[in-house]
């Protein structure tokens, strides 16, 4: 699954040496000039990562930051050009995940992002080939799967659905995401195709099936405390 990096920065110049460095690096990348057009893309789609520059014209980085922690936990890397900036960001008061300061070298920028995006798939931990949570674990290598020790025969899409529900657990994911990210974009399904994957899926958990929870008008959310 490729990532999707949103670059929110004002400066074109900027925004073109990144995108070329994690293009290069195999992510997808979007860009927004401004904070505004920032949380609008936010809303419209599901990223990986947000690359945000403090300096921005009107809705400054900290603002836009803050918006964001009201309704996602998607890992946010600020970019900082001034001292008094760095200040305020040593406290994380906004929620950013990490920062660099400009100038930077794209490369450690490029290092900091995939770190982030590892920790917060949870493939950190443990096996490299493996994503576990609550006794399921899942072989990525292999596209194999045990609940407590014991495979669980999935459909390639249940399969695709576990892990991207698994790999973004404590997460609230909306039927759109789910369409959208385990689908692909251009699929024409509607929210039923996702509700039956997620009913066969659940009868193949068994009793591991609570994890998975329906959030009622918002969606789905793996829930390894469940
Ligand atoms: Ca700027």
């Amino acid at each position: 699954m490729r990532q999707r990096v949103l670059i929110v920065e004002d400066e074109a110049l900027m925004r073109e040496v990144i995108r070329d460095y994690f293009e290069k690096d195999g992510y997808d990348c979007d860009e927004a000039e401004t904070g505004v057009e920032a949380l609008e893309q936010l809303d419209a789609r599901e990223y990986d990562l947000v690359l945000l520059d403090i300096m921005l014209p009107e809705l400054d980085g900290f603002s836009v930051c803050s918006q964001i922690r009201k309704k996602s936990s998607v890992p946010v890397i600020m970019i900082t050009a001034r001292s008094d900036e760095y200040d305020k960001l040593a406290g994380f008061e906004s929620g950013a995940d990490d920062y660099i300061t400009k100038p930077f070298s794209p490369k450690v920028l490029l290092a900091k992002a995939n770190a982030l995006i590892r920790r917060a798939s949870g493939r950190v931990c443990g096996n490299a080939d493996e994503v576990s949570a609550a006794g399921i674990v899942i072989n990525t290598g292999s596209h194999s799967v045990f609940c407590d020790g014991a495979e669980v025969e999935l459909t390639p899409k249940e399969y695709d659905l576990l892990l991207y529900l698994m790999t973004n657990k404590g997460r609230v994911l909306t039927r759109d995401t789910l369409l959208s990210r385990v689908w692909g974009y251009d699929y024409f399904g509607d929210d039923r195709t996702v509700d039956t994957h997620i009913k066969k899926l659940r009868a193949k958990l068994g009793d591991k099936a609570v994890h998975i929870k329906t959030l009622i008008k918002a969606g789905y959310k793996f829930d390894e405390n469940a």
